[in-house]
């Protein structure tokens, strides 16, 4: 349910309404818009079928959210969600650029990798130091000490960072070491960790599961909101399908889907969706075409010794010519980089 309030609906008003909803046992959520305030009203909302809440003073109307997913839709917040990391706006008309490495390897690669996607325009260094990994023989992560070269190594660029989490028991861990969480595509719907980062004050990157709709990355979406966390990025990463030219299937057409159904930004990951590096500046290009917030890609020096995901690596030269091409098409679309 979605309470919209007159424009100059009161402070009183609105924290009248509130108090009402909480002693119905329904749990309330405040957007404030620049014309509108909208309280989203969550819960077992029959409560509500005998309460005429239009006769509230400040209410203009009430409207039923007919998706299942509620805190996450367009409907309970108009305007795009633009969240500000340090300065850095995931978003807002700027693109913005994740990259690195796939793994956290060693400290001067990842320095070395820093230096020169930043200098290409990257703002947030991407490296994973816990690896979901298909097979348990293949190299896992660094843990604790690839976190600490991740911070290290940003502070020192001046970067932001990301990494995946892949167990709450890690959360406190990877919350000290970095700005943004990834959850990745296979947990997509491990619901418990969803609601654990919901918990958390750090922006959330939620990857869509490989054979998950857009529905289903848009509730789970809802799992990470609901716990109160509502700096949540989605990015394609590619879906399962017939094809096999390519690793997955970059599902382009998500990214206008979810902007018309969602306020929370979009990032695409070419990288993952592509599986060799050759096809990632088109797949990028598309991606920015298409009206995404930015994009996370691999990056490394030495693809061929890469722990994880070297075929599907950018050279660093290749992703500053890369950027080079998507700050024209960016330029084309309204966008900057
Ligand atoms: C990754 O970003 O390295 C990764 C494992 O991605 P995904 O979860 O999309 O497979
Ligand atoms: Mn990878």
């Amino acid at each position: 349910m979605i309470i919209v309030l007159r424009p100059g609906a009161t402070k009183e008003q609105l924290e009248h309404i509130i108090r009402k909803m909480e002693s119905l046992g329904l749990k309330t959520l405040v957007s404030r818009g620049v014309e509108r305030t909208i309280i989203g009203v969550i819960g077992e909302e029959d409560v509500l079928r005998v309460q005429p809440l239009e006769v509230y003073p400040g209410v203009e109307k009430v409207m039923p959210v007919l998706a299942p997913y509620k805190l996450v839709s367009r409907e309970f917040k108009p305007e795009d969600t633009v969240i500000d990391i340090k300065g850095v706006k995931i978003g807002a008309n700027k693109l913005v650029v994740m990259a690195g490495p796939c793994s956290i390897e060693k400290y001067d690669l990842l320095l070395e990798t820093a230096k020169k996607v930043k200098s290409a325009g990257a703002t947030i260094l991407r490296g994973g130091a816990f690896k979901p990994r298909t097979s348990p023989y293949s190299f896992q992560g660094l843990g604790e000490e690839g976190l600490k070269y991740l911070r290290d190594v940003a502070d020192k660029v001046g970067m932001l960072t990301i990494t995946e989490l892949m167990d709450s028991r890690e959360l406190v861990l990877v919350e000290r070491y970095t700005d943004i969480i990834q959850i990745g595509a296979r947990n997509m719907q491990n619901f418990n960790l969803l609601k654990e980062v919901g918990l958390s004050q750090k922006p959330v990157l939620l990857k869509r599961g490989m054979m998950s709709t857009v529905k289903e990355l848009l509730m789970s979406a809802e799992y990470i909101l609901s716990n109160g966390n509502f700096n949540v990025i989605l990015c394609e990463r590619g879906i399962r399908t017939f094809e096999d030219s390519t690793r997955f299937t970059l599902d382009v057409s998500a990214v206008p889907v979810i902007k018309q159904l969602s306020h929370l930004p979009v990032i695409v990951d070419p990288s993952h969706a592509a599986g060799k590096w050759g096809l990632v500046p088109a797949l990028s290009l598309a991606a920015v075409a298409a009206g995404c917030d930015g994009l996370i890609v691999e990056v490394h020096p030495r693809p061929e010794e890469a722990f994880s995901d070297g075929a599907q690596s950018l050279l660093p030269e290749k992703f500053s010519e890369m950027m080079e091409n998507i700050r024209k098409v960016a330029k084309a679309v309204g966008r900057d980089l």
